[in-house]
């Protein structure tokens, strides 16, 4: 028998579950959240140093919160993100417990079972908001290789952590490619594995592409129009926020590759598909600029051409005849960084609703077992569904259909 019971069931301490916290405490419904180490956890513990984050300063707010800052287009340290979450955990005071994982979420006669260290609790409602990006991907390639250093960018935190020597960075999505840039910064000869990506530029005539996104209202997108890619746009908030270049990277002495195939006795093979995926992501952020010279020209706006985001530097030697093969000892690579990405974990819902690619079904957060419900996770409802400033309509959404449930 569950020692306690309470209404709504609310797991995970991030953005997602304050925000949830905040919608059910204006509708009055009583609720709990349960998380597992401390409020903004991933903020701290699985995000590099120096990262930035990767929206303007302007555009970082929480439901009824605003982010304090000097610098409207300036861009936020995780640091600074972290202590905004706490301070919003303030404002709302949500009843939280931390230190409290779920390892079990089960069905009962009347609601739910959440399992927890050394007891249980019933819940009529759950919400599951534990993140859009839970558990880091890595490909096994190179575990044969034990005298290589090797990280996920989730474990990743400052060049210092690396042995001396080259790195290979594997992924050009934000991560890879910021970590990139960060390393070769800091004098570390890199080598950067591109697959398929969307690359998007920082600004584009005059402004930051969040503020394009938003005028044009592609961040409202609904998950129903959400073309078949899904790829995150590679950008980044280092700097002042600068678009990201491979071109540029490899001027910088940077090594392009392609896709990593297989490794044996230290040797890479590479996919013959750097100029491909090159020019894909250059074709996606062409894509994006006639959308807006289209917009501007229709709604007959008044903002200067941007010569520069047209720029194209010449195609650097790695790119023109890339490597198919990659010796690490003839190289001096002594670390790879996986920027491979994300996925979900969330087997210890012992309830049969995930999708055979482990995602939960479910439409804008309701899920097809009534009273079970999740938020924060990419494209809920849409496009803006996990973004910091995006997750406070989907928690009222999720929190007027619990108050109609009652
Ligand atoms: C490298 C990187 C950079 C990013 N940069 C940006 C950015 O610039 N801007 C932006 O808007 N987004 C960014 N994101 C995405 C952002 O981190 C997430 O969208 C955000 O953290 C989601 O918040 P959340 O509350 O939904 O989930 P999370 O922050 O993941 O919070 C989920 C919480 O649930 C807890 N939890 C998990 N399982 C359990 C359990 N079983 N029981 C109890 N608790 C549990 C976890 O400890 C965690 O605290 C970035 C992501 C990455 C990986």
């Amino acid at each position: 028998m569950p020692e306690e019971t309470i209404d709504t069931l609310v797991i995970g301490g991030g953005q997602a579950g304050l925000t949830m916290s905040h919608r059910l405490k204006q509708r009055g419904i009583a609720h709990l959240v349960l998380e597992r180490r401390r409020i903004a956890e991933r903020w701290r513990s699985e995000r590099w140093d120096g990262l930035m984050f990767q929206f303007p300063n302007w555009s970082v707010r929480l439901p009824e919160f605003a982010f304090p800052h000097s610098d409207p287009d300036g861009f936020s340290t995780t640091a600074a993100i972290i202590a905004f979450i706490e301070a919003y955990a303030a404002f709302v005071a949500p009843p939280i417990r931390c230190g409290v994982e779920v390892t079990r979420l089960r069905r009962d006669a009347t609601g739910f079972v959440a399992e927890i260290a050394g007891g249980s609790i019933a819940a009529r409602n759950v919400v599951v908001a534990t993140g859009p990006y839970q558990r880091p991907l890595r490909p096994e390639l190179l575990d044969e290789h034990p005298g290589l250093f090797q990280v996920h960018a989730s474990s990743y935190k400052n060049p210092a952590q690396l042995p001396d020597g080259a790195v290979l960075v594997v992924g050009a999505g934000a991560s890879g490619a910021q970590i990139t840039d960060e390393l070769m910064r800091a004098g570390r000869r890199v080598f950067l594995s591109v697959g398929r990506h969307n690359r998007l530029p920082r600004r584009y005539r005059g402004r930051d592409l969040f503020w394009w996104l938003a005028e044009m209202g592609v961040d409202e997108t609904p998950v129903e129009q959400r073309g078949p890619s899904r790829l995150l746009p590679v950008i980044s908030g280092a700097h002042g926020g600068h678009t990201i270049d491979f071109r540029r990277f490899a001027a910088d002495g940077v090594t392009l590759l392609g896709r990593v195939t297989t490794a044996r006795d230290g040797v890479l093979e590479i996919a013959p598909d750097l100029t491909t995926n090159i020019a894909n992501g250059d074709a996606y952020y062409a894509t994006f600029l006639g959308i807006v010279d289209d917009f501007i020209a229709a709604r007959g706006l008044d903002h200067p051409d941007d010569p520069v985001a047209r720029i194209r530097l010449p195609d650097p030697p790695c790119l023109s005849a890339p490597l198919r093969t990659v010796d690490l000892r003839a190289e001096r690579i002594s670390s790879v960084i996986w920027a491979t990405g994300y996925g979900l974990d969330l087997n210890w819902i012992d309830i049969p609703l995930l999708d055979a690619g482990g995602a939960p079904r479910h439409r804008h957060g309701v899920s097809d077992v009534p009273g079970l419900y999740f938020l924060g996770l990419q494209w809920l409802s849409k496009m803006k569904s996990s973004f910091l400033s995006g997750v406070g309509d989907d928690a009222a959404a999720l929190a007027d259909h619990i108050a109609a449930r009652s």
